[in-house]
C-alpha cells in the first residue's frame, strides 16, 4: 500500500528539518558527465537545463545534443509575450528530438491561478490577456501532467513554496503538499521547478530552501529514477540520497549569469523500447 505522506510539523523552517534529517539520511554529491562522451547503445540521453532567464542570447556554451531536452522552469524574467515567442524561437533552434518545459515563478502570465493580477505586471498595457501555453509550439509543456517517452513517464509541476509572491508561489505544508499528491507513482523522471529539502538546495550560510513534503513524497511514495529542478541558483548540480538522483540544472548563477553548463545523464531504455 501507498504510504501517506503529511505536513511535517516544521514545514516552515526548512533549514531546521534538514538539520535533523541529515543525521540519518544523506546528500551526496555526483560527478557531472563529460557530454562529450557518446551514449551508449539502448541508453537515451537526457539534457537539463533551468533558470535560463531570458539569457541564452548570452550563452558562452553549446547546448549538448540529447534525445530529450528538458527545462525546469524561470525561462522568462517575468513572462512578457516577447520573451516567450524568443524561447520558443530558441526551443526550435535545437536539434533535439523531444523538448519538454515547465513553468517557474518567473512566469507571470502563465499562472492561472492568478493571471489577471501576474499578467497585469508582465504585459503591455491595454493588452488582452492570452494564454501564453498557446505560444509554446516548438517543446511538450507539463503543468501538473505527464507525458511517455521511449517508454519513460516524465511528469512536470511548476510549484514552489512561497517566496516574493511570483507564480505558482503556494504555503509550505498543506498547499505544497496537494500538488505533489497529484504525481504519478510510476514515474520515472519527475520535473519540479523548486528542489525538495536537502538535495541540491542549499543557499548560502547552510541555510536550505527546499520543500520537506516534496522531499517525502519524492523518497517514499514516488520514487523516480531521477528528479530535475532548478530555482535555487545556488544549489546547481548533482547529487544522490542512494536510491534517487537529483539533478539542479539551474543555468544562471546567483547573480543571474548564465555560468552552468547543461547536466547530461543517460536512461538505460525500458525493455521492449527502442529508439528510432
Ligand atoms: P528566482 O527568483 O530565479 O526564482 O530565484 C533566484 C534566487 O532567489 C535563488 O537562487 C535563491 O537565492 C533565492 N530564492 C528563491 N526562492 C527562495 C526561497 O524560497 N527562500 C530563500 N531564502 N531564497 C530563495
Ligand atoms: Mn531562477
Ligand atoms: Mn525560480
Amino acid at each position: 500500500m501507498n504510504p501517506i505522506i503529511t505536513v511535517h510539523p516544521l514545514t516552515n523552517s526548512p533549514t531546521a528539518v534538514w538539520d535533523q534529517l541529515s543525521k540519518t539520511q544523506k546528500s551526496t554529491p555526483l560527478p557531472i558527465q563529460n557530454p562529450s562522451k557518446p551514449v551508449e547503445p539502448g541508453k537515451v540521453r537526457i539534457v537539463c537545463m533551468s533558470d535560463t532567464h531570458s539569457l541564452t542570447n548570452c550563452f558562452k556554451f553549446d547546448v549538448p545534443y540529447g534525445d530529450i531536452l528538458i527545462h525546469a522552469g524561470d525561462f522568462t524574467h517575468c513572462g512578457q509575450e516577447c520573451e516567450v515567442i524568443k524561447f520558443n524561437d530558441w526551443m526550435k533552434s535545437l536539434p533535439h528530438r523531444y523538448k519538454i518545459v515547465i513553468c517557474g515563478n518567473h512566469e507571470l502570465s502563465f499562472d492561472m491561478t492568478s493571471a489577471e493580477f501576474h499578467y497585469a505586471r508582465s504585459r503591455t498595457k491595454d493588452e488582452p490577456v492570452k494564454d501564453m501555453r498557446d505560444l509554446l509550439t516548438n517543446c511538450i509543456y507539463l503543468e501538473d501532467s505527464a507525458v511517455t517517452l521511449f517508454g519513460l513517464k516524465f511528469y512536470g509541476s511548476p510549484w514552489q513554496p512561497e517566496h516574493g509572491g511570483w507564480a505558482f508561489n503556494l504555503s509550505r505544508g498543506e498547499q505544497c503538499l496537494s500538488k505533489w499528491h497529484l504525481i504519478p507513482d510510476d514515474t520515472d523522471i519527475l520535473i519540479t521547478h523548486g528542489p525538495p529539502l536537502g538535495q541540491c538546495d542549499k543557499l548560502q550560510e547552510n541555510r536550505r530552501a527546499g520543500c520537506v513534503e516534496l522531499l517525502a513524497t519524492v523518497q517514499k511514495r514516488v520514487k523516480p529514477m531521477y528528479h530535475v529542478f532548478g530555482h535555487i541558483h545556488e544549489g546547481y548540480g548533482m547529487c544522490t540520497d542512494g536510491e534517487v538522483v537529483y539533478v539542479n540544472a539551474a543555468t544562471c548563477n546567483v547573480n543571474y549569469m548564465p555560468k552552468n553548463l547543461p547536466i547530461v545523464f543517460d536512461v538505460l531504455l525500458p525493455e521492449g523500447q527502442i529508439k528510432s
